[in-house]
């Protein structure tokens, strides 16, 4: 970071003296000098200060029901509690929430007929595929000939006219190809269903066609349903393969092997690339109002220049339609994707620190909104105007400054609040818990010493390990050591305490068995420095093994560990976060004792969402409370058999902890990717007891919040921490019009304290623009935000949706945003035309992939745990880590350039795109396989494994042995890489096609159908297609 001091803009590259801002202030965390803000106060605040007295958010919402969990947003007036409101009565009036009015039947009965077969055929012969980059159709678009615009890929490619050429054939693949024993004939994205032993087909439970004259477009005004609600009603034909088709539909009828030629449809990898090729590499600076950046797949800089940096806040549009008829005529969700604690890269600008001693920050009288870069001063510079409610403000006496010719002030470019789009704030006392300065926040570690964790070695690792890690704690940059102190409690079925005060020679137990009313029993010599009491501490790590060696005790407990944990930090006046290593279903008699209530029989049911419920209401009044006290907790489960991941992920996820989980824990295979987690977490950014507001202009406002947070009424997000990783996805819904000229400006603020336990505010700016006209809003799309706010809004319905109402209505309004666009953006061309906006390109496919995951449909191999957990982890993912995770990264290794450091191109998630004579390293953020063709060259097998063939190549390793050649060592590198700004540690699988691990991996090869349902992209494009040509009938 710069230390030179606050760098103006423009020009950025010339640096001034800060005015009021000396060198010591600057950076992520600032001088600890600040730690002891001077206590006067401006004006009484409430609890947390930021979360003023009435009249900031005159026209606020009422509070929800106080059943937080799972609708923990806040909600419009009038809105139904629930962005998935169980269906409607069939034509009842029209919601405000349009984009969910669920239908009562589906839109996609199958299975098909031979009919639906051959409508699917002369629907695809007479299907064109076209795109226009700028929304606009090119002169000289005629139906049905050959498009003369460019294709999909917008890169240079052979003539071709549609996609689907009447008379033309895709062949079935060489005999020789990925098809493996047993494997049928038939065309790439069919063959493989054939031969596998399969469920019933998922379809089963799908009604037949609706009624005739029943409309779906009950969220449509009048004049919406009358040219869309009507054509909704049919799904009068049956769709093979359409989502979310069983397995079998597409089998069979040789007419299928006409099929869209997976080349001419979007390909993901293309749009990625493209971007790259044209933005990566280069500064990107958010000086405009509502710009578009890079995506977040392409590296670049970039440069804060009065809005908030991508890495912040990414939008699903960063144009937002003047009107709520607009909005819902187009159903593009309007949201941010915010992560305040995002990591800068190193050769980017940390955030300026900007301390305004005891007068505090400057914020606006009327809406407290923070100085930004939207007010505007006015009257020589004595008042100003505030961008968010247009209130008139007089500029605080010492803040005061004289303006320029163009009414700027002249320290316009030495303060960072008004020149730049984030910044942080020293926080007053008011800002505090009851006026006091916060004490540091402690770690406490709380490890399961049941039996089988003994026994496998695993309570020995975790103690081994803190030895170390505990030297990693995060500290302030200007501090020598780290300011947190950190706590142990072990526990099976009771709870022990240690006292490892630094005056002991040996550690002292306390054991509580009274695990119904959970206290602490020491509070002198629980929480302690880790240098002060290093040997202690060292002492003990060494002991607990050997303490609980002859242990038989199986069973444990859950919730009175984070009571205890709680209780500790609530006696020390202090905010922190837990580390749980738990192993068991906590069946214990105790508070929040669970049972084995795994029911596979729910599965495809309108019950399968009390999978995802938690089976008790102690671990949400538990969140609640930790949250109030600021306790994050993180856990580290390692189950063995189910151990209700709905249940014991809860308060994590209402914490903003982290929770992960290693099936079937085995030290030799899984040591690396728990300690690689592990001291990650430790590591990690993090800001404790956090409350975050979001505030407009006037027009719109935030009304649904996505996220690892706690919500007690409709504005304050309350987290008990938040980490670099960690995102909150906010909806925003119009109360009025927008202006053309005044955009829709954005304030995030969060309050929270440091790891060195100083209060800030962290202030994120973005300004979009509005626009009455629809090409604008399209043009401006965001696709992965897009998927990143469609994921959360899902996975957080399926607590109370059925699976099948969510899938639908996902699909339907994928077409609806299609259609609109469709109807009033592009020029007039053939109905059997799909056309896409260029920024939704690859919206099918990846709405696909969205609908495919496990969470939404369910697969016989993926445990009920497994769908709770993927379903916790989304939840809190910024835009980045869900584009990886909903569409995977497969790089070809055979082409690896061993002098470059640069990865390969990746390709398609297709098992079309792999060769056997190749090795692929597929990954997601959560796994990493390497998958071997049967015939990778002998050399590379050879550099990267140091073994011969193919066949001594041992796939149990999950890491790759270190062989001193240039393969490997580019090949290592890569995996780095790619697991570098990932949250989790990846788990490396190493697959050889035709062998039996393969089928895993196969469920990532994304564009494909699935083995149990699901239908490849082709398949669900042509169901898009069709959706939106009922649409637009
Ligand atoms: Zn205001």
């Amino acid at each position: 970071m710069s230390q030179q001091g606050y760098v103006a803009t423009p020009p950025y590259s010339q640096s001034q003296p800060g005015i009021g801002l000396s060198p010591p202030h600057y950076g992520h965390y600032g001088d600890p000098s600040h730690a002891g803000s001077p206590p006067g106060m401006m004006k009484p605040a409430g609890p947390l200060g930021a979360a003023a007295p009435g009249g900031m958010l005159p026209q606020g919402p009422s509070p929800p029901g106080p059943h937080q969990f799972g609708q923990n947003g806040a909600h419009a007036q009038g809105h139904p509690p629930q962005r998935f409101p169980g269906p409607p009565p069939v034509n009842s009036a029209a919601p405000s929430y349009a984009p969910y009015s669920p239908s009562t039947q589906s839109s996609y009965p199958s299975p098909a007929s031979t009919a639906s077969v051959t409508q699917l055929a002369s629907q695809l012969n007479a299907m064109h595929i076209n795109s226009y980059g700028t929304g606009m159709a090119p002169p000289g678009q005629g139906p049905p000939g050959p498009p003369s615009a460019p294709l999909f890929q917008g890169l240079p490619r052979p003539p071709q006219p549609s996609i689907m050429q009447p008379g033309s054939q895709v062949l079935p693949p060489p005999p020789t190809a990925l098809n493996g024993p047993g494997a049928s004939p038939l065309p790439p994205s069919t063959h493989r269903q054939d031969g596998l032993p399969g469920p019933a087909p998922l379809n089963a439970q799908y009604q037949p066609p609706p009624l005739p004259g029943q409309t779906l477009g009950t969220g449509y005004s009048p004049q919406q349903a009358a040219s869309y609600g009507p054509q909704m009603a049919g799904g009068q034909l049956s769709y093979p393969g359409g989502f979310p088709g069983g397995p079998a539909q597409m089998a069979g009828p040789p007419q299928l092997q006409k099929k869209l030629d997976p080349d001419s449809i979007p390909s993901p990898i293309q749009v990625i690339e493209n971007d790259r090729a044209t933005r990566g590499g280069q500064v990107y600076a958010t000086n405009s109002r509502g710009q578009v950046p890079p995506l977040v797949t392409t590296d670049c800089v970039i440069q804060d220049q009065g809005n908030a940096s991508p890495r912040y806040i990414r939008c699903t549009t960063y144009c937002f339609p003047c009107t709520s008829d607009m909005a819902k005529q187009a159903q593009i969700p309007l949201a941010a994707v915010i992560k305040p604690f995002a990591t800068i890269p190193s050769n980017e600008t940390p955030l300026y620190l900007v301390n305004h001693g005891e007068n505090g920050p400057v914020r606006c009288n009327r809406c407290k909104a923070y100085m930004c870069p939207f007010m505007q001063f006015i009257e020589g510079g004595r008042r100003y105007q505030c961008g968010f409610c247009n209130c008139v403000n007089d500029v605080p006496p010492f803040y005061f400054q004289h303006l320029d010719h163009i009414g700027r002030r002249l320290d316009h470019y030495e303060k960072p609040e008004l020149s730049l789009g984030s910044y942080e704030y020293v926080a007053t006392l008011d800002y505090c818990r009851k006026n006091k300065p916060p004490n540091p926040p402690a770690f406490i570690f709380m490890i399961d010493v049941s039996y089988s964790n003994i026994k496998n070695g695993l309570v020995k690792l975790i103690c081994e390990e803190l030895k170390t890690v505990l030297e990693k704690l995060p500290k302030e940059e200007q501090e020598e050591t780290s300011a947190i102190r950190v706590g142990f409690i072990t526990y099976n079925k009771v709870l022990h305490f240690f006292n490892v005060k630094s005056n002991l020679a040996q550690p002292q137990m306390m054991v509580v068995t009274d695990v119904g009313e959970v206290f602490v029993p020491l509070l002198d010599g629980f929480l302690v420095n880790y240098q002060e009491s290093q040997s202690v501490i060292h002492n003990l790590l060494d002991q607990i093994p050997e303490m609980f060696a002859d242990s038989n005790e199986n069973e444990t407990v859950f919730a009175p560990v984070i009571q205890a944990g709680m209780e500790a930090l609530k006696a020390a006046d202090c905010p922190g976060k837990l580390f749980i290593f738990h192993s068991s279903l906590p069946t214990a008699e105790a508070p929040g004792k669970l049972k084995n209530r795994d029911d596979k029989k729910l599965i495809n049911t309108d019950k399968e969402k009390i999978l995802f419920q938690p089976q008790t209401n102690v671990y949400d009044a538990l969140a609640k409370d930790c949250v109030a006290h600021g306790c994050c907790v993180t856990l580290f489960l390692f189950p063995s058999q189910y151990v209700d991941v709905a249940s014991l992920g809860l308060v994590p996820q209402l914490t903003g902890g982290t929770l992960y989980k290693y099936n079937n824990f085995q030290m030799h295979m899984d040591s690396q990717q728990f300690l690689n987690d592990l001291r990650n977490d430790i590591e990690k950014k993090i800001g404790f007891d956090a409350i975050m507001r979001i505030r407009t202009s006037t027009g719109f406002r935030a009304t649904d919040f996505f996220g690892g947070i706690f919500m007690n009424n409709t504005t304050d997000v309350e987290m008990a921490a938040i980490d670099c990783d960690k995102a909150v996805t906010v909806e925003f819904k119009h109360d009025d019009k927008l202006a053309e000229d005044s955009g829709a400006l954005i304030q995030c603020a969060v309050l929270y304290t440091t790891i060195g336990g100083q209060r800030r505010l962290r202030i994120h700016n973005l300004s979009l623009n509005c626009s009455s006209q629809l090409a604008d809003l399209y043009k401006s799309c965001e696709t992965d935000a897009l998927i990143n706010f469609f994921a959360k809004s899902a996975f957080k319905a399926v607590l109370h949706q059925p699976l099948k109402v969510i899938r639908e209505i996902l699909v339907n309004q994928t077409a609806h945003m299609l259609a609109c666009y469709r109807k009033n953006c592009a020029s007039p061309s053939a109905a059997s035309q799909l056309i896409l906006p260029d920024s939704m390109k690859v919206l099918p496919v990846y709405m696909n992939c969205l609908l495919k995951n496990c969470v939404l449909l369910s697969r016989p191999e993926i445990s009920t745990d497994e769908r709770a957990y993927q379903r916790q982890l989304v939840m809190t993912m910024g835009v980045a880590d869900s584009q990886l995770f909903f569409y995977p990264q497969l790089l070809p290794i055979h082409t690896l350039d061993v002098k470059s450091t640069a990865l390969p191109t990746a390709i398609r998630c297709s098992e079309s795109r792999l060769s056997e004579e190749g090795i692929f390293l597929l990954a997601n953020g959560l796994n990493m396989f390497l998958w071997l063709g049967v015939s990778s060259p002998p050399e590379l097998i050879q550099g990267i494994f140091n073994v011969p063939s193919f066949a001594h190549i041992n796939t149990d390793m999950t890491t790759l042995p270190e062989v001193g050649n240039p393969y490997s060592q580019t090949l290592r590198m890569i995996m780095s890489i790619i697991q570098q700004k990932r949250p989790y540690s990846m788990k490396l699988t190493i697959v050889k096609q035709r062998e039996q691990p393969e089928m895993v991996f196969r469920q990532f090869l994304v564009e494909d159908k699935g083995l149990y349902g699901g239908s490849s992209y082709v398949d669900f494009l042509c169901c898009v297609h069709k959706e939106i040509c009922q649409l637009l009938n």
